[in-house]
């Protein structure tokens, strides 16, 4: 679904490239997280995801395409199956939540019915039902992030990406940002986010790559992942307290809820012809629901939604590999 090879990225009038010969492979419906202090190389490696940066060298490949071979005038249409958020969650200040939520899907050509049903279930998703009116500024940080999180899902993006989603919130809003991120993924959505918080991750038994330096020092699935001993090892910082224990706890939770609420968990990375979850979001809290029923995202595949068109997407029949003329 990701993948890297060899990839180096040296940003003119820089002694030391960004990223130098960073290699892996992100499968779909991975969660993965991104980590290393600031300034190892993250956030460039979400923007040659999002093909904002070019690789100086090596090979970024996302949804099956190489990136180099997308014409800069499809860049707009591959950028839609790719949702992202950001540590200063980048709203617009003077539209409602609604507003910005919409804003995506008109910008894309999406109809009036699409954007009306959308929007709303989007904004369920992430608890903001009833908000719906707000500026940005009348809300917490927790929920301006929350905005943002339902605009970067709002278009059914196969992938999210998170630069240091929590990054701007409190220990106590982080860990609701976290259940949201895990709650999505959870739904068959791929997520990558990337945080220099390392010692939460670490226990978070999730895949872990670790950047130092431009280098790739880590890659491990949590739960073990082959034979990583000849990889260094962060060495554990002081946790960030209580909040980062919660954080993990409800984040297994969730993932508990989730798995026990789905009939076949489809958080781990699917063989193909795996069946789908057929459940629509809004029937998930049928017979007897937990305390706080998960919400399920459940996959959506553009084309059955017949707005691939209205989107301007592809819906990978035809793929373009070649040169476009
Ligand atoms: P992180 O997100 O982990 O903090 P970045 O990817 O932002 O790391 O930065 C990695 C390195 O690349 C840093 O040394 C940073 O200064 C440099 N860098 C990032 N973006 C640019 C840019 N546009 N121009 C020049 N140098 C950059
Ligand atoms: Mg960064």
């Amino acid at each position: 679904m990701i993948r890297f090879e060899n990839v180096t990225k040296r940003y003119r009038g820089t002694k030391r490239p960004a990223l130098s010969g960073v290699d892996f492979e992100v499968q779909r419906g991975e969660f993965v997280f991104l980590v290393g202090a600031s300034g190892s190389g993250k956030s460039s490696c979400l923007q040659l995801i999002l093909r904002e940066e070019s690789p100086t060298s090596g090979r970024v490949a996302v949804l099956g395409r190489d990136l180099k071979s997308i014409a800069n005038r499809k860049v707009p249409y591959f950028r839609r199956s790719i949702g992202s958020v950001f540590q200063d969650f980048r709203l617009l200040p003077s539209k409602t939540v609604y507003q910005n939520v919409a804003f995506t899907l008109q910008v894309t050509g999406a109809s009036r019915g699409f954007i009306q049903q959308a929007v709303p279930e989007a904004l369920a998703l992430v608890g903001l039902s009833g908000k719906e009116k707000r500026l940005p500024h009348e809300l917490s940080g927790g929920e301006q992030q929350r905005v943002a999180i339902a605009r970067a899902i709002v278009n059914r993006p196969q992938i999210v990406l998170a630069d240091e989603p929590t990054g701007n919130l409190d220990p106590g809003t982080s860990v609701d940002i976290m259940q949201l991120l895990a709650r999505i993924n959870a739904g068959g959505t791929t997520v990558v986010m990337a945080t220099h918080e390392a010692a939460f991750v670490d226990q978070m038994q999730r895949r872990v790559i670790e950047l130092r330096d431009g280098e790739m020092v880590r890659d491990e699935v949590g739960g073990g992942y082959g034979d990583t001993s000849n990889v260094p090892r962060l060495e554990p910082e002081a946790i960030r307290g209580a909040a980062a224990t919660a954080a993990l706890q409800t984040v297994r939770e969730v993932h508990r809820e989730t798995e026990a609420a789905i009939a076949e968990p489809v958080a781990a990375p699917a063989p193909a012809d795996a069946p789908r979850n057929p459940r629509p979001t809004a029937s998930t809290a049928d017979d007897a629901p937990p305390a706080s029923p998960p919400i399920v995202v459940p996959p959506v595949d553009l084309a059955e939604l017949g707005v691939a068109d209205r989107l301007g997407l592809d819906t990978g029949d035809d793929e373009e590999v070649g040169p476009v003329s």
